[in-house]
């Protein structure tokens, strides 16, 4: 087959108002971005798996303090932060996640080691720590997902019934410029995070891969759709590769991911039309926010979101990466 290996990544959807962020800001993203989809490309471009390219791009968006996964997840209403992640791979339907972690430094690659070594598909809190222990994976103190920028968003959130769906990018350039947040033009209730990618690799094998630290002053134990194969996750050889972010509990009753296969897989449908379906019509019946990156067999990338803005991007092999913010 002669297709050109693809990677493409989100960073979170949400309520992005142009004039809160300035140029700085944008630019931090954008090159964050790049960087990683770079990586991603030369994993693909010397010949390496989509299921590896993948795993990489959400490991280094995990690091990125910029993203709602890892390094920079949002708080729970407990003030803690618990994180899921999972992993798919198209070629063979096997997958690997995790839930609720609180010491894992890197949940997608403990989420990859469970795809790779286990027979379950899924653990989740004190059984998913003892799992990535066994497997000799990095733990960090809790301390290490801290991030200024989230600990406010939690300030906010905090004491009142609701939470935060992240990604807030006028936080970051209210946190830095300590403007005051009354003046802040984001509604703090339309916030989205989470990270994601998708790879078609040269032997045209499909991969996808999302991690999050979930919404921010989320319940203890909450459970968003990332780390739950087929809602915010799915890979199928056969159709298209998917990791979606948005508002979680509307694409878990959605299956947001799967229902993007499963349209091409049962209707023929496109790639472009089977998640603009997803996207901008089903999720929204309910409420449903957010975004998702999807690649198909034959290297067709989609970016579709329902929200202002989507962190997103995409790379073909030998290609400079595209990466954009809003509409
Ligand atoms: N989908 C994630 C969750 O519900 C949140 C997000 O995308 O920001 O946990």
């Amino acid at each position: 087959m002669n297709v050109k290996p693809v990677i493409a990544i989100h960073g979170g959807a949400g309520t992005i108002v142009r004039h809160a962020m300035n140029t700085d800001v944008e630019a931090r993203y954008h090159a964050a971005l790049a960087e990683i989809l770079s990586a991603g490309e030369r994993v693909l471009a010397e010949g390496g798996s989509a299921l590896d390219a993948v795993t990489e791009a959400v490991r280094l968006l995990e690091d990125c303090p910029l993203f709602n996964a890892g390094h920079g997840a949002v708080f729970t209403a407990a003030g803690t932060h618990e994180l899921d992640a999972s992993v798919m791979d198209g070629a063979t339907l096997d997958a690997g996640a995790i839930s609720c972690v609180t010491r894992v430094k890197n949940p997608v690659l403990a989420a990859r080691r469970v795809l790779d070594v286990s027979d379950h598909v899924m653990f989740t809190a004190a059984g998913a720590e003892a799992f990535a222990r066994e497997q000799g994976l990095e733990f960090v103190e809790p301390s290490y997902y801290y991030t200024e920028a989230r600990y406010e968003q939690w300030l906010k959130a905090r004491g009142t019934s609701r939470t935060m769906l992240d990604h807030d990018a006028a936080t970051f350039a209210f946190a830095s410029s300590n403007a005051p947040s009354e003046d802040d033009p984001i509604d703090p209730i339309k916030k989205f995070g989470t990270v994601g990618a998708v790879a078609l690799d040269a032997h045209g094998h499909l991969a996808a891969a999302t991690s999050t630290g979930g919404i921010t002053n989320k319940q203890a134990g909450r459970v968003g759709d990332a780390p739950l194969i087929g809602a915010g996750c799915y890979a199928n050889d056969a159709t298209c590769a998917v990791s979606t972010t948005g508002t979680g509990e509307m694409f878990i009753r959605m299956l947001a991911a799967y229902d993007v296969s499963a349209q091409m897989e049962y209707c023929g449908v496109s790639l472009e039309q089977a998640s603009n379906d997803v996207v901008m019509n089903k999720l929204p019946r309910i409420e449903g926010r957010g975004g998702l990156v999807a690649v198909d067999a034959k290297g067709n990338v989609v970016l579709p979101f329902n929200t202002e803005g989507m962190y997103r991007g995409y790379a073909r092999v030998g290609e400079a990466p595209v990466t954009a913010i809003y509409r």
